[in-house]
């Protein structure tokens, strides 16, 4: 039996009385759409869709649901890989699509105050007047809210950081209805527990985010792409590694297996061919200190044996190059057609990078798998996609999945690099986090006792309640 109770005709009226009739739906197709992310988790529909379009309405909307004990979970742009907006349990589907406004763009202090709705892709497009732009970018257009949430990454980290690096401050609804501020529009913080990071990859379990003060950067003069093509695996994990040491500062270093550099090379126009393939790009104040990093670019590839390197300024061809790489899992459910995916996304210590790569290699051969590979390298991020069109499949994708996971954890890395814990992962917590996790829950139980914010996330469902 739930622990929680269903939503009736009066808290609808308590809810519609805090948004206005036009900002809350019960109808099939606005919980459908709310139902799943972009994974193959099975969906699951809310009771109702409610959009704030405040902060104090979004905090007065979760005290309603903590009095009624309703389950609250926060939409962003749905775009999440382990399932980590599916309202489980039911109850109100929090989406914060409506608040996705710029409230001020301080330009001086390269920093920007925005609404949690607003999408990063829409932010950097308005940001770009202004020379600057926000570094993290998931491929998909995600909510601020849902990076935050999520602690996305991407491409750029290797030099800018993930989310959780570029923001300051953060206003948050919590499970009661109060409404905090934490963090400060100073870039040094020394003051008092850092609670802006314990809601950082929270995934909305502890609070939902109304507004963010984030970091900013200006858009650099000078970018360039280097492609390096290599005859084996190895020698491209060992450049990675090779160019990463040599304390060159790369704004994007990316590992592209020889299938999936063979499928983005056809479909997008590319000459890439069937290689183990590493996409880099170097971010530049000045022409010259560019020509430098690409000379020691290619000394490194060309001394680790790299077949072929091809280095580029052209606006035009690195758009086509870039979109190939942000296009690549958009890209291989077209080539793909009648098939489903298992994702995986892990971190290791880029040490350990070329172990890792070697390891999934042999257990996707074992288990007679279709798999490719393609990661942020330059961090140690890795993704593994298994396409299966039947049930036998999926269950070996599954247990390569969980083998490959354990063994990410085993050297030293994390289940996840970026896409959070959601449902996928909750498994791994105990592995990975060990007596850390009776702490997370603590905290969880302080800060909503009654269980209400995205339930069914992030810890294992035995210890949920
Ligand atoms: C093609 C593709 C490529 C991707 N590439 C990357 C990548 O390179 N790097 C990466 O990190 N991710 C990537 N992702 C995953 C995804 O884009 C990120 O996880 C992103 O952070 C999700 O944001 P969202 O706005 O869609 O959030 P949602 O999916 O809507 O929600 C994410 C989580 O945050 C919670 N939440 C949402 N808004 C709030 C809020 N305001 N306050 C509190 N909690 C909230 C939700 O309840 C949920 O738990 C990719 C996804 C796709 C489909």
């Amino acid at each position: 039996m739930s622990v929680y109770n269903p939503i009736n005709t009066a808290i609808l009226t308590q809810l519609t009385a805090v948004v206005s009739p036009a900002n809350i739906s019960t109808a099939e197709a606005e919980r459908q759409l709310r139902s799943h992310d972009m994974s193959q988790h099975a969906p699951c529909m809310s009771e109702v869709v409610v959009w704030p379009t405040t902060a104090q309405q979004a905090a007065d909307v979760l005290c309603i649901a903590n009095e009624n004990r309703v389950p609250v979970t926060a939409w962003g742009a749905g775009s999440s890989l382990e399932g980590n907006p599916i309202p489980l349990f039911g109850g109100i589907s929090l989406s914060m699509e409506r608040m996705n406004h710029i409230i001020e763009v301080h330009a001086n202090d390269f920093q920007v105050t925005v609404e949690a709705g607003l999408g990063y892709k829409d932010l950097n497009a308005k940001l770009a007047r202004y020379g600057l732009f926000f570094a993290p970018d998931p491929g998909a257009n995600a909510s601020i809210g849902g990076m935050l949430a999520n602690n996305a990454a991407g491409s750029r980290t290797v030099k800018y950081g993930a989310t959780k690096d570029n923001v300051l401050a953060i206003e948050v609804a919590l499970a009661d209805g109060r409404l905090i501020q934490t963090g400060a529009r100073s870039i040094k913080q020394a003051s008092g527990y850092d609670l802006l990071h314990l809601f950082i990859g929270s995934e909305g379990t502890l609070g939902v985010i109304t507004q963010a003060t984030l970091k900013l950067m200006p858009v650099p003069t000078v970018m360039s792409s280097v492609v390096a093509t290599f005859g084996t695996v190895a020698t491209a994990v060992e450049t990675v590694v090779a160019i990463r040491g040599s304390g060159l500062d790369v704004a994007a270093l990316e590992f592209i297996g020889a299938k999936s550099a063979a499928i983005l090379s056809r479909e997008h126009g590319l000459d890439w061919g069937e290689y183990p393939t590493l996409l880099m790009e170097i971010h530049a104040a000045h022409a010259e200190t560019a020509v430098l990093d690409i000379k020691l670019v290619r000394e490194i590839c060309e001394e680790l044996g790299a077949i072929r390197i091809h280095t580029t300024t052209d606006a035009a061809e690195r758009k086509q190059m870039w979109t190939a790489r942000h296009h690549n899992f958009e890209t291989k459910v077209r080539v793909f057609p009648d098939y489903k995916w298992q994702l995986m996304d892990i971190a290791v210590p880029i040490s350990a990078y070329p172990e890792l790569i070697a390891f999934i290699s042999q257990t996707l051969d074992f288990y007679g798998l279709e798999g490719m590979m393609i990661g942020h390298a330059g961090d140690g991020n890795l993704h593994v996609e298994m396409p299966y069109k039947d049930e036998v499949t999926r269950q070996s994708t599954l247990q390569a999945n969980d083998a490959i996971v354990d063994k990410a954890i085993a050297l030293d890395g994390t289940s996840s690099g970026e896409h959070g814990v959601g449902i996928g992962k909750a498994k791994f917590m105990d592995r990975e986090h060990g007596t850390a996790v009776a702490v997370m829950r603590e905290l969880k139980q302080t800060l909503d006792p009654k269980g209400i914010l995205n339930p069914g996330k992030i810890f294992p469902p035995k210890s949920e309640h």
